[in-house]
C-alpha cells in the first residue's frame, strides 16, 4: 500500500524516449557493424565500387570510403560517429578512409561477445587503448624512412606510394601513368601547404590517357565578347596583369540621377563616362601587360580596345584560378589601375589558348615561381571523371604525406598482420581478462588482409594461415609479407612496392580505436520528443529496441 502513496518522479519531458544498458550498447554495435558491412567490399585493388543515387537524381560512383559514408546519409546516432572518422581521416591524411571504418566496426564486433557476457565496457576500453598505443609504437618502429635519397630516386619511391593508392580505384589500370603525374604535380608545388595550388580540371570526352599535366595554371576560357577573336592567342614571356575591377562601360541608367539645366551639357556627361573607361584601359595598356585577367567582367568595349592593341584579356576568371595565376606567375591582384608598377605584373614562359576536347583552355606554363600545377583530366562519362578526380586527390594527399613524413610501411595487410602478431605475443605476458581483450583487438586487425582476399575472391582462411606462419618466423624476415593480389598467395609487399605512408596506418588505428571506445562508453540514448520526427523512421526503429524504452522513468546515470 505504501508504494501506492509514493508520488511518481517525472524527470524528463513527456514523450522522451530513453534506452539504456547492455541492450543499448549491443544495438549500437550492431548498427556500426552494419555500416562496416556496407563499405567492406570496396577495400583494396579488387574492391568493388558503389553507385549511390540520391533523391535529386544525381548519381555518384565511388570507391572512396569518405565519399560513400558522406552520401549514405546515415541517421543512426551511433553509426554517425563512423561517418565522422571517415571524414576526418580524409581531411587529415586523405587515404585509408575505408580502412578506418572497417577497423572501427571490427573492433566493436570483437567486443560484442564480451559485452553480451556482462563484461564492463570500461575494462574493454582500457585494454583497447593500451593495445592501440602499443600498435602505433610498433608501426613507428617498423616504418622505413625514404629520407636521404636523391631526387630521382625519391620520385620513383613516391610514385610507388601513389600507385598503391590508385590501384584500388577505377583508374587503377592506368596507375603508372597517373602516379608519375601526381608526383610531378606535388613536386612542382614544393613545400607549400596550400593544396589548392594543384588544380584539377575536368574535361569530359577523350581517353583518360589524354589527361595531361600543366606545370602552371590552366583554366577554361571565360565568357568573352565580340572582338575576342581578333586578340592574339599565344605569347612568349608576356607580362600578366591581374585585376579585380570591372572594365565595362557603366551606363547612366544604373542608380544615377543627373539634373541638367542645359541639354547641351548631356553630351559632356556621356563623354565623361567614356573618358573614365578609356583612362582605365590606357593605364592597363601602358603597364606593358600583354595578358589582362580580371575577376570581374571585361566588357565588349574593353575587349575590342585590347584586341586593337594586341593584348589578350579574360574577364570573370574564377577567384581560385586568379589566385593560382598570381601564385605561379608572381603577380599581385590589383583593385585599381592607378600606379601599376612592374612589380605587380606576373609573367610566364608561354601563355596560350588551346583547344582541349570540346573546350578552350587558357594555359600559363613555365611560371617563374613554379609553385603550381594543373592536372587536366579527360575521360568518358562525368561520373568517371569525378571519381578519377577523387582518386587523384587521394594520391596527391598520400604523396604529400610521404614527402612530409617520409616513412612508409608495407601495405596489402602486411603491417596489420605484423602488429596483430606483436599484440598477440604481448597479450601472453599479461595476466587477467585484459589478455583476452588485447587478443581480440589483435584479431580485429586481421580484417584488413582478410577483406583484401575476400574482395579478390581468394580463400581468405588459406591466405591468412600462410601469412600468420610467415609473420611468426623467428628471424623476422616474413614481417613484410602481405596478400598478393595477383596470384592469390602471399608476397613481400616491400619488394612488390605496395607501400603506404606510415601516417595513414597510424591515423587509422588511432581514429578507429577512439571511435570504438566512444561507442562502447555510451550506455544510454535519450531522444527528446522534438527531435523524434526529424530523426526519421530508421533511427527510431534501431534505437527503440533498447531495454527500458519507456518514457522518462527511473533515470539511472553514472
Ligand atoms: P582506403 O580507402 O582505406 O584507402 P582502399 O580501397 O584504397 O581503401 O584500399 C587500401 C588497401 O589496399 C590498403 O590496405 C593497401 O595496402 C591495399 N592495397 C593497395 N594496393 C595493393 C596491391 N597492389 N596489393 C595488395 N594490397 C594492396
Ligand atoms: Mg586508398
Amino acid at each position: 500500500m505504501a508504494s501506492m502513496m509514493q508520488p511518481q518522479i517525472i524527470l524528463l519531458k513527456e514523450g522522451t524516449d530513453t534506452s539504456q544498458g547492455k541492450a543499448q550498447l549491443v544495438s549500437n554495435i550492431n548498427a556500426c557493424t552494419a555500416v562496416g558491412d556496407v563499405v567492406r567490399t570496396t577495400l583494396g585493388p579488387r574492391g568493388m565500387d558503389k553507385l549511390i543515387h540520391d533523391d535529386k537524381g544525381s548519381v555518384t560512383i565511388s570507391n572512396d570510403g569518405a565519399t560513400i559514408m558522406k552520401l549514405l546519409d546515415i541517421v543512426h546516432p551511433a553509426a554517425k560517429i563512423l561517418v565522422d572518422i571517415a571524414k576526418s581521416q580524409d581531411s587529415e591524411v586523405g587515404d585509408g578512409t575505408t580502412t578506418v571504418v572497417l577497423l572501427a566496426a571490427e573492433f566493436l564486433k570483437e567486443a560484442k561477445p564480451f559485452i553480451e557476457d556482462g563484461v564492463h565496457s570500461q575494462n574493454l576500453i582500457r585494454s583497447y587503448r593500451t593495445a592501440s598505443t602499443l600498435a602505433i609504437e610498433k608501426v613507428k618502429e617498423l616504418a622505413v624512412s625514404i629520407e636521404g635519397k636523391s631526387v630521382e630516386e625519391k620520385k620513383g619511391l613516391l610514385a610507388k606510394c601513389a600507385a598503391t593508392t590508385l590501384s584500388s580505384k577505377l583508374i587503377g589500370g592506368e596507375k603508372e601513368f597517373f602516379s608519375t603525374m601526381v608526383v610531378d604535380a606535388v613536386m612542382a608545388i614544393g613545400n607549400d601547404d596550400r593544396l589548392n595550388l594543384i588544380g584539377i580540371k575536368k574535361v569530359p570526352g577523350g581517353n583518360m590517357r589524354d589527361s595531361f599535366l600543366v606545370d602552371g595554371v590552366a583554366f577554361k576560357k571565360t565568357f568573352s565578347y565580340a572582338g575576342f577573336e581578333q586578340q592574339p592567342k599565344k605569347f612568349v614571356n608576356p607580362k600578366i596583369l591581374l585585376l579585380n575591377i570591372e572594365l565595362e562601360l557603366k551606363s547612366e541608367k544604373e542608380n544615377a540621377e543627373i539634373r541638367l539645366s542645359d541639354p547641351s551639357q548631356y553630351q559632356s556627361i556621356v563623354d565623361a563616362e567614356w573618358n573614365i573607361i578609356y583612362d582605365k584601359l590606357d593605364k592597363c595598356v601602358e603597364s606593358g601587360a600583354k595578358v589582362v585577367l580580371s575577376r570581374l567582367a571585361i566588357g565588349d568595349l574593353a575587349t575590342q580596345y585590347f584586341a586593337d592593341r594586341d593584348i589578350f584579356c579574360a574577364g570573370r576568371v574564377a577567384e581560385e584560378d586568379l589566385n593560382r595565376v598570381a601564385a605561379a606567375a608572381g603577380g599581385t591582384v590589383q583593385t585599381s589601375v592607378n600606379n601599376i608598377i612592374t612589380e605587380v605584373l606576373g609573367t610566364c614562359e608561354i601563355f596560350e589558348e588551346k583547344q582541349v576536347g570540346g573546350e578552350r583552355f587558357n594555359i600559363f606554363s613555365g611560371c617563374p615561381s613554379g609553385r603550381t600545377a594543373t592536372i587536366v583530366l579527360r575521360g568518358g562519362a562525368d561520373q568517371f571523371i569525378e571519381e578519377a578526380e577523387r582518386s587523384l586527390h587521394d594520391a596527391i594527399m598520400i604523396v604529400r604525406r610521404a614527402v612530409k613524413n617520409s616513412t612508409v610501411v608495407p601495405g596489402g595487410g602486411a603491417i596489420d598482420m605484423e602488429i596483430s602478431k606483436y599484440l598477440r605475443q604481448h597479450s601472453r605476458t599479461i595476466a587477467g581478462k585484459s589478455q583476452l581483450f588485447i587478443n581480440s583487438y589483435a584479431k580485429a586487425l586481421e580484417v584488413i588482409p582478410r577483406q583484401l582476399c575476400d574482395n579478390a575472391g581468394f580463400d581468405a582462411t588459406d591466405v591468412l594461415n600462410k601469412l600468420r606462419q610467415k609473420h611468426a618466423m623467428q628471424s623476422g624476415e616474413g614481417a613484410s609479407y602481405g596478400v598478393d593480389i595477383n596470384t592469390g598467395g602471399i608476397a613481400d609487399s616491400y619488394a612488390n612496392f605496395v607501400w603506404e605512408p606510415a601516417v595513414v596506418k597510424i591515423n587509422a588505428i588511432n581514429a578507429a580505436t577512439e571511435a570504438a571506445c566512444l561507442i562502447l562508453s555510451v550506455d544510454e540514448t535519450v531522444k527528446n520528443p522534438k527531435s523524434e520526427s526529424a530523426q526519421g523512421e530508421a533511427a527510431a526503429g534501431a534505437m527503440g529496441r533498447g531495454r527500458g524504452g519507456g518514457r522518462g522513468r527511473g533515470m539511472r546515470r553514472r
